[in-house]
This record gives C-alpha cells, sequence and structure tokens, in this order.
C-alpha cells in the first residue's frame, strides 16, 4: 500500500485492481461514445461495454441482464428500491420493515418515506446481531409492502438468516430488498437461492471504481414493479435515466468477473487472516468480538476494547488503518447504531474498532499490526 501504511478498513472501500483499471481506460478516451448514441460507432461501442459489463455483473448474482439497473452506487439503488417498490405499491399498503442494523441509507430512506406517510416498523437485534424471525412473523401482515434487511453487516459483519426471511416475507405477500453491499465478492450472492427481489451492488466494496453501482430487479416469480426516481432520457428501460458511466460500468463489470472468478479463494485466505488477528487480540486480554462469529464475513472483525477509547488507539497504531464502530457522518461522532442495537453501551461502542481485511492483505500486515495494537493497549 502507499504512506508505508497497512489497510485494515476494506469495509470502507477497495483499491481498484490492475485489470479493471485497464478495462476502464479506453472509455475515457479514444472510446468516450454515450451509450445512448445509437447512430454512430462510438455509440454502439460503448453500448457493446455495457451490454457486457451488464452480463458479468448478473452472473455474479444468478440474475438475467434485464434484471439489471446501473446507479451511481449502493446508496443510489438503495433509495430507488425503497422509495420505488413504495411508489409503485402504495395502493397495496403503506408498510415497510427493516432492522436497526442496517445501513444509514436504508435507514435514512426508511425515515423519509415514514415523512411521508409510510409506517415503518425498525426490528430489533438480538447481541449476537442478527434479526429474530418470530419479531418478523409478528410484524409483518397484508399491510406490508416490503421488508429491507441487509445480507451481511458492515460494521461486524454479522450475516442475516436471508432464505427464511424471503419465506417469511413471500407468504406475507411482500417484497425482498436486500442490501449485499458488503456481501458481494465475500460470500456467494444468488437472488434465486436467496430468494431475494431486490438487492444492490457498489464496484467500489468490491476493487472496482467508486460511483458505480447497480440494483438487481427480479422480473419474474414475481415481477417486481418500479417508479424511477430520476426522470429524464429514459435510460436504464426508464428505470434510471442519466447517461451511463461508461468507463465506471465497464470496471464494475470487470470486478463482478474477477469477483466470481476469485471470492472463495479470496474468502479463505482473509479469513485465516482476520482468525489470527482475533485471536492474538483476544488472548491477550480483555478485548472480545461483538457479534455472532459463526455467522458472518470471512474478512471483518470488530472488537471492543472494554475500557478503552477507541480513537486514542487508532491515534496510537498509526499508520494502521482501521475504523470506529460509527463512520463519523457528522462533526460530533455518535455511538454507532449497530454496536447499541445489540446492546452495547456507549461506552462499550466508543471502545469499539472495526477491521475489515482485504484480499491483497498479507500475514506480514497482520502481525505487525497486531504487535502494534499490542503496544498500544498493553503499555
Ligand atoms: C458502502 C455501503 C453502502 C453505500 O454504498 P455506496 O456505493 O458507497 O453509496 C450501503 N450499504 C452498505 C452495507 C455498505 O457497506
Amino acid at each position: 500500500m502507499g504512506n508505508n501504511g497497512i489497510y485494515l478498513d476494506y469495509n470502507a472501500t477497495t483499491p481498484v485492481l490492475k485489470e479493471v483499471l485497464d478495462a476502464m481506460l479506453p472509455f475515457f478516451s479514444h472510446e468516450f461514445g454515450n451509450a445512448a448514441s445509437r447512430t454512430h460507432a462510438y455509440g454502439w461501442q460503448a453500448l457493446d461495454a455495457v451490454n457486457h459489463a451488464r452480463q458479468q455483473v448478473a452472473a455474479l448474482i444468478g440474475a438475467e441482464e434485464n434484471e439489471i439497473v446501473f446507479t451511481s452506487g449502493a446508496t443510489e439503488a438503495i433509495n430507488l428500491a425503497i422509495k420505488g417498490v413504495y411508489e409503485a405499491y402504495r395502493s397495496k399498503g403503506n408498510h415497510i420493515i427493516t432492522c436497526a442494523t442496517e445501513h444509514k441509507a436504508v435507514l435514512d430512506t426508511c425515515k423519509k418515506l415514514e415523512s411521508l406517510g409510510a409506517r415503518v416498523t425498525v426490528l430489533p437485534v438480538n447481541t449476537d446481531g442478527q434479526l429474530d424471525m418470530n419479531d418478523l412473523s409478528e410484524a409483518i401482515t397484508n399491510e406490508t409492502i416490503l421488508v429491507a434487511i441487509m445480507m451481511a453487516n458492515n460494521e461486524t459483519g454479522v450475516v442475516q438468516p436471508l432464505r427464511d426471511i424471503a419465506r417469511i416475507t413471500h407468504e406475507a405477500n411482500a417484497l425482498f430488498f436486500s442490501d449485499t453491499t458488503q456481501a458481494i465478492g465475500k460470500l456467494k450472492v444468488d437472488v434465486n437461492d436467496e430468494g431475494i427481489d431486490l438487492c444492490c451492488l457498489s464496484a467500489h466494496k468490491f476493487y472496482g471504481p467508486k460511483g458505480a453501482g447497480a440494483l438487481y430487479v427480479r422480473r419474474k416469480k414475481p415481477r417486481v414493479s418500479l417508479i424511477a426516481q430520476i426522470d429524464g432520457g429514459g435510460h436504464e428501460n426508464g428505470r434510471r435515466s442519466g447517461t451511463l458511466n461508461v468507463p465506471g460500468i465497464a470496471g464494475m463489470g470487470k470486478a463482478a468477473e474477477i469477483a466470481a472468478r476469485d471470492f472463495w479463494d479470496d474468502a479463505q485466505h482473509m479469513s485465516v487472516l482476520r482468525t489470527q488477528l482475533e485471536q492474538c487480540l483476544i488472548d491477550f486480554g480483555n478485548i472480545s468480538v461483538n457479534g455472532s462469529t459463526r455467522f458472518r464475513l470471512p474478512n471483518t472483525t470488530s472488537l471492543c476494547f472494554s475500557g478503552r477509547n477507541a480513537s486514542e488507539i487508532i491515534k496510537a497504531i498509526h499508520p494502521v488503518a482501521v475504523a470506529t464502530g460509527s463512520a463519523c457522518s457528522s462533526a460530533l461522532p455518535e455511538p454507532s447504531h449497530v454496536l447499541t442495537a445489540m446492546g452495547l453501551t456507549e461506552k462499550d461502542a466508543y471502545a469499539s474498532i472495526r477491521f475489515s481485511l482485504g484480499k491483497m492483505t498479507t500475514e506480514e500486515e497482520i502481525t505487525d499490526a497486531i504487535e502494534k495494537i499490542k503496544r498500544a493497549v498493553g503499555g
């Protein structure tokens, strides 16, 4: 890595792979056409690249090409999924179910709809960070139009039981949207196996570029209706207007192809190093894992350094790049809503650090990081 740093914050973003960059570069310069230009070869070339990427992205999640809507990232895809379904199914009901540990893009979108008349149920999680299926069954009614539950949590890596959630959701004739942003490239995500009706991807979370993402929208069994949230030239079958980000989309396609090829080996590699990091620190004392260690991403560990302050540890272990519980989106950092929802005290939430490994993380980086952390907390 640059900066002589040890980057252990891959859940925040990942570097663009060389193969991915190479796949993008032509579309910045000589192949600069607009994919919507149908009258000349510049446009056809761009459209070919977009179609190829659509195949690559669809193949990664077991979808059909016409079920992929390109967006600027997962946040936009989430807004389109939740607001788009809400508007399309308004006559059926106005109830949305989500969960306390969701990403802010989901929670804030639901809040916005609540202010516009939606009824929103935010389900709790247990200390493992998992949803209780009885809570879901009790909350769901025939007014429920959408259940929005993430596959894997960005802060803890905890994985939810998607198949059970999908079954309960479909029994109530509602649609199931899953924020799969963190799962892509780390777990197998197959929309049919999991019973997903809508899900989202963000290229920069799986070694593609920032500013490119996609929404999967099921076409059959059931065919999901969606009201566009960005109007204009009718791109993406009228579901998301705006000139396509051809370089970004080409890069995301390449990143998807590589993820499909490598995810299993990457997962093995990362989980070995993650276990090493976690075990060494736990053995050191007064450090514990937040959330389930059984149902979890292979690359993530959220550790609570009891009685300590995470920001001070992070300063002391410079240049190891990690994250506190909360992505401090504002000037005053709040304790992580994910960790407090799991029952951690504010103090323990402020004592927690997220370590997220990537495919290029080395054993040397991990042993180095362990030493620095031990020195910082052990005195
Ligand atoms: C990163 C992330 C998002 C937002 O993705 P962007 O493409 O950066 O907007 C949403 N949900 C989860 C779980 C994430 O990790």
